[in-house]
């Protein structure tokens, strides 16, 4: 099975069209789930169901984020490398 879990269609075909979950994609291709996640938010691949909603602690707007990803408080790489607003 290689490395195609560094597909980005690849993904969004098992993931979003199968409906596979992170550890179904994860085993054949020999890596981890924690791997399949982080590369499923990077591709901004989802199902509509494993993301939970947040409020970005920098900038206020509410997001949907994977719980392995990001801790839930912000939107974006961007806004979690940012101090706070005053
Ligand atoms: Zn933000």
């Amino acid at each position: 099975m290689g490395r195609r879990y560094r597909d980005a269609e690849f993904l969004r075909t098992q993931h979003v069209e199968s409906g596979k979950s992170s550890t179904e994609i994860a085993q054949p291709c020999g890596t981890s789930p924690s791997t399949i996640r982080r590369r499923l938010a990077r591709h901004d691949i989802e199902d509509g169901e494993s993301l939970t909603t947040g409020e970005c602690a920098t900038c206020g707007d509410s997001f949907r984020y994977y719980p392995s990803v990001r801790d839930g408080q912000f939107c974006s790489n961007d806004c979690a490398g940012k101090p706070r607003r005053r």
